[in-house]
């Protein structure tokens, strides 16, 4: 078992340098700018109010995901639009400084780079706007230009934060390819379509994914079991449903029994963006070293993610390979 002191991230360390010819991933498809204030309270509507602190950052479900990939030692890639303005240039440059390819990143002038405005009152109640903005103008016909790179990949990851008509067609392609895919359908949805489901090796939820999908309650790791067993029938070949500090759930089509992997027990500090470091760190694995087994995927996979909640902030609490103990790769 790790250790606590072995769990330790900074976030300034040298990028693991990835293996060029073996472990491409590419990671889809949006990512945004945030931006995070601090206020004793809410504001009213049409109310101004002092703040106390104000930070910027970058976030978004598939930029989250592969910075983590990368982090880890991954090749990764990531398609996406941007703004023509300092919020994209700021973007492209944060994911080159995280060794991620942004051959795929293209500018628009239609609209404004994704942004995420955050408000955090005292309570810890938070107020959210996001503004997909240039991550909208991503369509079916911009991935026609990385059909190749997608063939020589090993992993697709999509999310549900672009056009669903986007997500479907990576999906397709992935396929075509023999690309092994996780679709992680967040934002939390109640109908997905049939066809996403069927295109994805891997659904990776959280609980209030699970419970929307499902139509189920997940309120503990019997019922998280049950509910992955029953998203099989949807025709992904296997769920897998991360439960915090409770771990996370494995259903494979061609196991009748779910596994519970539990969580490392770690002093929890910020557990905002888990979830992604958990998927990041799943399709790292699942290109490196699929001889594992989804089962110890996921094992290891919970154990990056633990170590993430032990810092402050999304992608800047991920940590990098050269933080994690041996054991782990
Ligand atoms: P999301 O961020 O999507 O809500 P979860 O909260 O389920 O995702 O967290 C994803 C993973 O992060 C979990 O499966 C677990 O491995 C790890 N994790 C999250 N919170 C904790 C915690 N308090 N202690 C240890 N591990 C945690």
């Amino acid at each position: 078992p790790l250790k606590q002191s072995t769990l330790s991230n900074t976030a300034r360390e040298p990028l693991p340098s990835p293996d060029l010819c073996l472990f491409i991933i590419v990671i889809f498809l949006y990512l945004h700018c945030l931006s995070l204030s601090f206020t004793p309270r809410l504001p009213r509507p049409g109310e101004t109010i002092h703040g106390n602190r104000f930070f910027t950052g970058f976030g978004g479900k598939g930029a989250n995901q592969c910075v983590q990939a990368s982090r880890l030692g991954a090749t990764t890639a990531i398609l996406a639009k941007v703004g023509q303005d300092h919020f994209g240039e700021s973007y492209i440059k944060n994911l080159k400084e995280n060794n991620v390819n942004t051959d795929f990143v293209s500018q628009t002038d239609g609209a404004s780079t994704g942004v995420a405005q955050i408000t955090v009152d005292d309570e810890g109640q938070n107020s959210i706007v996001i503004v997909a903005g240039a991550n909208l103008f991503l369509r079916p016909e911009d991935l026609v230009c990385v059909e190749e790179a997608l063939a020589s990949s090993k992993v697709l990851v999509c999310q549900l934060e672009v056009r669903p008509e986007t997500t479907a067609q990576a999906l397709r392609y992935a396929r075509r390819h023999g690309v092994k895919t996780i679709l992680n359908p967040a934002p939390a949805t109640e109908d997905l379509d049939p066809e996403l489901f069927e295109l994805a090796d891997i659904l990776c939820v959280n609980e209030t994914e699970a419970e929307m999908l499902a139509k189920q309650p997940v309120r503990n790791v019997k019922e998280a079991e049950k509910v992955a067993l029953s998203l099989l029938k949807h025709g992904c070949q296997a769920t897998i449903i991360t439960l915090g500090p409770s771990g996370c759930v494995v259903a494979q089509n061609r196991d009748p029994t779910p596994h519970h992997l539990p969580s490392q027990s770690v002093q929890a500090l910020d557990t905002t963006g888990a979830g992604d470091s958990f998927v990041g760190a799943l399709a790292f694995y699942l290109a490196r070293r699929p001889d594992l087994g989804l089962v110890e995927i996921a094992q290891r996979s919970c154990m990056v993610a633990a170590v993430s909640v032990t810092a402050r902030g999304t992608q800047s609490s991920y940590p990098f390979r050269s933080s994690l103990p041996d054991v782990l790769f």
